[in-house]
C-alpha cells in the first residue's frame, strides 16, 4: 500500500504520525512510504533518519496526499488538509468529531475513509490508542507538578522526595485510572507521600496490590477529598466519567483554603477540569494563580514531550497500520471489530454512533 505522513501543522505540534522505526516495519512488508519534508524534524527524526529507513521523502503536503492510499497523521486534518481528501483516501488520525461539525462536514464531502485513534477499542472495553497519552500525562504531571511547587514558579518551596531528617511532600492524585496510576508511580520514585482516591474500589484494589504501603487509597467521598486536598503539596485531577464533562470535586472555596504555593495540576482540563478554578493553557503560559495555588491545566500535556509522545502512540498505532497496509482496509475493518469501532466516517456518512448523535445526524 502507498502510505503517507504529511507533517503536523496545528500550532505547537511536533509529533509525528509514523516513527523512522515504524517506516523500516512497514518498508520490511513491502509498503512504499511518503514522509513530508521535515515532518519528524523538530523532534530529532530527520529526512535523512526516514530516507534510511526506506521512505521517499516528498517536498510538501500535497505530494503526500497526492501520493498516499493510507494517511497517517497525529491530529485532526485541519481545513488545508481537508480539502485535500478524497474517495480514494483512507485517514488514520485523532479526530475527535463530536464537538466539531466543520470538520465533520468537510470529511463527510470528502468521501474519505476516517479512522479516529481516539475511538479503536480492544477487548476489555478499553481505549488503547488513547491509553499512551494519559501514560504520558500521567507521568508528566508529576515533573511538571514538581516543578511547579519551586519558588520561582510560585510554589511552596517543597522538594517532594524531602531530604533525610525532612518529610517528603504530599501528593494527593484524584481519580486511580491510567493517568493516576501513572502519576502514583513517578510519585513513589520521588519518595513523596501519596495518597489516591477513586470511586472505583477495583482501581483501588489493584493499586493498594501493585503498591502496598507505598501509598494510601482513599474511598472517594466529599469529606475524605476536602481532608486530603486541604493538606496537600501537590494535587493531580486525573478523574474521568466516560463521556461526560469532569466532575468539578474541588470547589472554589476548597482552593481558598488549600496551603499557600500548593500546586493544582489538573490533568482532566481537556474534560473541563476537575476544579471549579480550572481553566486551560497552552504549554506557551502554562500556569496562573487562584488563591496562592498555582495550576496547571494544559490541555495537550503530551505534546510538551513530543518525541516520547509520538514513540509511544507508534508503539499503539502501528500494529493496526500494519493491518490496514497488509489486508486492505476493507478485509482489515471487516476482520477487526475494535479497529472498525474506530471508523467515524465512510463514503459520506457517519458511522460512529457518539459523533451523530453529538451532531444530531443520521447514522
Ligand atoms: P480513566 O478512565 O483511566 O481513569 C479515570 C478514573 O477516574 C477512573 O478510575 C474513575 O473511577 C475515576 N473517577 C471518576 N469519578 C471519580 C470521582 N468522583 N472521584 C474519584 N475518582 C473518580 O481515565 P484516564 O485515561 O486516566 O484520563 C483521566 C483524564 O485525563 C481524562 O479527562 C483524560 O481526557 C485526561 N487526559 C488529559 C491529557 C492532557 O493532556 N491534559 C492527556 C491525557 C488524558
Amino acid at each position: 500500500m502507498r502510505i503517507g505522513v504529511p507533517k503536523e501543522i496545528k500550532n505547537h505540534e511536533y509529533r509525528v504520525g509514523l516513527t523512522p522505526q515504524s517506516v523500516i516495519e512497514l518498508r520490511a512488508l513491502g509498503h512504499q512510504l511518503w514522509v513530508e519534508t521535515q515532518a519528524g524534524a523538530a523532534i530529532g527524526f530527520s529526512d535523512a533518519d526516514y530516507e534510511k529507513a526506506g521512505a521517499q521523502i516528498a517536498s510538501d503536503a500535497e505530494q503526500v496526499f497526492a501520493e498516499a492510499q493510507l494517511i497517517v497523521k497525529v491530529k485532526e486534518p485541519l481545513a488545508s488538509e481537508r480539502v485535500r481528501l478524497h474517495p480514494g483516501h483512507t485517514l488514520f488520525t485523532y479526530l475527535h468529531l463530536a464537538p466539531d461539525r466543520p470538520q465533520t462536514d468537510e470529511l463527510l464531502a470528502s468521501g474519505a475513509t476516517c479512522i479516529a485513534y481516539e475511538t479503536v477499542t480492544d477487548a476489555r472495553g478499553r481505549l488503547p490508542l488513547l491509553a499512551p497519552m494519559s501514560e504520558v500525562a500521567g507521568r508528566m504531571s508529576i515533573q511538571v507538578g514538581a516543578s511547579c511547587l519551586e519558588k520561582a514558579r510560585g510554589g511552596r518551596g517543597v522538594l517532594l522526595g524531602g531530604v533525610p531528617g525532612v518529610a517528603p511532600g504530599k501528593v494527593v492524585i484524584l481519580g486511580g485510572g491510567v493517568v493516576g496510576s501513572h502519576a502514583a508511580a513517578m510519585a513513589i520514585g520521588l519518595g513523596a507521600e501519596v495518597t489516591i482516591l477513586d470511586r472505583n474500589m477495583d482501581a483501588l484494589r489493584r493499586l493498594d496490590a501493585q503498591y502496598g504501603n507505598r501509598i494510601a487509597t482513599r474511598y472517594s467521598t466529599r469529606a475524605a477529598l476536602s481532608e486530603l486536598v486541604l493538606a496537600a503539596d501537590l494535587v493531580i485531577g486525573s478523574v474521568l466519567i466516560p463521556g461526560a464533562a469532569a466532575p468539578k470535586l474541588i470547589t472554589a472555596g476548597m482552593v481558598r483554603q488549600m496551603k499557600s504555593g500548593a500546586v493544582l495540576v489538573d490533568v482532566a482540563i481537556d474534560q473541563g477540569g476537575c476544579a471549579e478554578t480550572s481553566r486551560p493553557t497552552s504549554h506557551s503560559h502554562p500556569t496562573y494563580v487562584v488563591d496562592e495555588v498555582v495550576h496547571y491545566c494544559v490541555t495537550n500535556m503530551p505534546g510538551g514531550v513530543a518525541r516520547t509522545a509520538t514513540l509511544a502512540l507508534n508503539n499503539a498505532t502501528l500494529p493496526f497500520v500494519i493491518a490496514l497496509a497488509e489486508k486492505g482496509v476493507r478485509r482489515a475493518l471487516e476482520e477487526d471489530v475494535h479497529l472498525r469501532n474506530g471508523l467515524n466516517v465512510a463514503a459520506g456518512a457517519l458511522t460512529n454512533a457518539g459523533v451523530a448523535a453529538a451532531h444530531r445526524l443520521p447514522y
